[in-house]
């Protein structure tokens, strides 16, 4: 029985992060470990509600009132398999989840203190490391049936698992040179150390998913190749078309790059060289896409430009600047326009903008200013107003409010246009919809039988716990297809969403 009082006595507490001088000199994670006293201190604070409204602002439905409360009696073993029995990369989600599971803990309701249910998970997902590691599950006997799944992201990986501990055989198929998804390239070592994904994908192996790196489907192996090969596929491809702005006058400059070039470059540098400092890093072709010494100007709010900002930082810029269209959000949730318990509208920070840098607001790029040589040496940019008119985004400029912004490296971090055209989709017989994403039937399958999509391929760009939620899903609907016994768990359907006021 939960403590009903936990809430009254303890207030909501974080473990510090690393200070912000020792964690900019390296690539390690901003947060240490909790240590068991505070995070049992915090679990308690879940006063098991009754209708436990973080289960459905948790797509993967976690049983998050059942381990808070064996974190609170100290039970660890029993905490692990009940959160695993949910997720199967919770040391992913307790790190970088943004944890829409707190933005609808009860205690949360008229601006109160949720309880810190991302942390209490990865202290349960770093305890089963501790307590023996991650062992894999025995695997039945074999089905005799097989499954190729392209992309190793988060949603191609959890269905991978569950498709493995099913008995079927599994490959798993990955352009890059390792596997992991943005995980492994995308997102920066200070909020995921890679060590991470390598522990899971032992697990994964032992369990006997097999991995093919440095394959491009639909290039280096045919969809028909695939088809011929497998029982059933599953694409889970992402959505890495990063939205640009050709019409912005400069965007041709030197200098001016998306996003992802940026993040992907610096991984690589560090997966290289460890935790020293990195050498410069480049582009595919040589050029340099470094931030040291340079002023950094990086547009957009979301999650890509945050870490563009850390990354800046820890390459040793000269100064930043990070450009939002919107206006500043609020403190606190507005419950006119957000209601508890669904995803608020609010401002944001992330740890890398107690790092340094300048955020501005409500601002729209009017141009990329040539230094005369073709390399960037400044933004100019106009203060806006943003409204809706039937659907459509109108940005109207202040006038005479335009300024200039030094910028030696301007990195476009203003979203994602869905997944890729690429080979692969015209082979499968597979069509991009107007958001650039893949429809699913009910069944998980696309237009093509025995194709099947999950993660932000189908989603759009989204989350990790989306991934796994839909990886767990389309697993379930692959082991049904290919006439598994029994029934895999499956957390969403392909119209469910998030949490949202009707
Ligand atoms: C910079 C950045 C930071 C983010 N930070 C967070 C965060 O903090 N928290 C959070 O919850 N979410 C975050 N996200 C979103 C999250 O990373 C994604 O929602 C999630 O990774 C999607 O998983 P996925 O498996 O669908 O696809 P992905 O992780 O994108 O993986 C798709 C894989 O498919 C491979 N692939 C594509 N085409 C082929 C092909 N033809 N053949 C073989 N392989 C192919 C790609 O190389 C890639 O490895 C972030 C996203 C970005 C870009
Ligand atoms: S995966 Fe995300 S939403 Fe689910 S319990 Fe963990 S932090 Fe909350």
């Amino acid at each position: 029985m939960p403590d009903p009082n936990g809430f009254l006595r303890y207030d909501r507490r974080l473990p510090a992060r690393r200070p912000v001088p020792v964690r900019i000199s390296d690539w390690r994670e901003v947060y240490p470990p909790a240590g068991e006293e505070l995070i049992r201190e915090q679990a308690t604070r879940c006063m098991d509600c009754g209708i436990p409204f973080c289960h459905d602002g948790c797509p993967l439905g976690n049983r998050i009132p059942d381990w808070n409360d064996l974190v609170r009696t100290g039970n660890w073993d029993a905490a692990v398999e009940s959160l695993h029995a949910t997720n199967n990369f919770p040391e992913f989600t307790g790190r970088l989840c943004p944890a829409p599971c707190e933005a609808a803990c009860v205690l949360g309701i008229g601006g109160g203190q949720p309880v810190t249910i991302k942390q209490v998970e990865v202290e349960i997902a770093d305890a089963a490391v501790a307590r023996g590691g991650l062992r894999p599950r025995p695997v039945p006997a074999p089905t005799g049936r097989s499954v190729a799944v392209v992309g190793s992201g988060p949603a191609g990986l959890a269905a991978a698992q569950q498709l493995a501990r099913a008995g079927h055989a599994v490959t798993v198929y990955e352009r890059d040179d390792a596997i992991g998804g943005l995980l492994r390239y995308g997102i920066p070592d200070f909020k995921l150390e890679k060590e991470h994904i390598d522990r899971r994908l032992a697990q994964l192996a032992a369990e006997g998913v097999q991995f093919r790196t440095g394959v491009d489907v639909g290039v280096d192996v045919t969809a028909e190749q695939l088809r011929a090969e497998h029982d059933a596929v599953l694409l889970a491809c992402g959505a890495l078309q990063g939205r640009d702005t050709p019409e912005t006058p400069g965007r041709q400059l030197r200098g001016v790059h998306q996003a992802m070039s940026h993040l992907v470059a610096a991984n690589r540098v560090v997966a290289a060289a460890g935790d020293g400092r990195p050498a410069l890093a480049v582009l595919p072709d040589g050029t340099p896409i470094d931030a040291a010494g340079k002023h950094v100007v990086i547009i957009g709010g979301g999650d890509t430009a945050a870490d563009c900002l850390g990354v800046a930082h820890r390459q040793g810029a000269a100064g930043v600047h990070q450009l939002d269209l919107y206006p500043e959000p609020p403190e606190t949730r507005d419950a006119a326009r957000d209601p508890w318990p669904t995803w608020p509208w609010v401002l944001r920070n992330y740890p890398a903008h107690e790092e340094g840098g300048e955020r501005v607001f409500a601002v729209a790029v009017q141009e990329f200013v040539d230094d005369g040589t073709g390399q960037v040496k400044g933004v100019r940019i106009a203060e806006v107003s943003v409204e809706k008119r039937d659907g459509r985004r109108i940005v109207t400029p202040l006038p005479g409010s335009e300024r200039e912004l030094p910028a030696d490296l301007v990195l476009l971090a203003i979203g994602f246009e869905g997944t890729e055209q690429q080979p692969l989709l015209e082979q499968f017989g597979v069509r991009r919809n107007a958001r650039g994403a893949v429809d699913a039937r009910p069944d998980w399958q696309t237009d093509a039988d025995g194709v099947f999509v999950a993660g932000d391929m189908h989603r759009g760009a989204s989350l990790i716990v989306w991934a796994i939620a839909e990886g767990r899903a389309a697993a379930a609907a692959i082991h049904a297809y290919l006439g598994g016994v029994g029934e895999l768990p499956a957390p969403v359907d392909p119209a469910r969403q998030p949490l949202a006021a009707r």
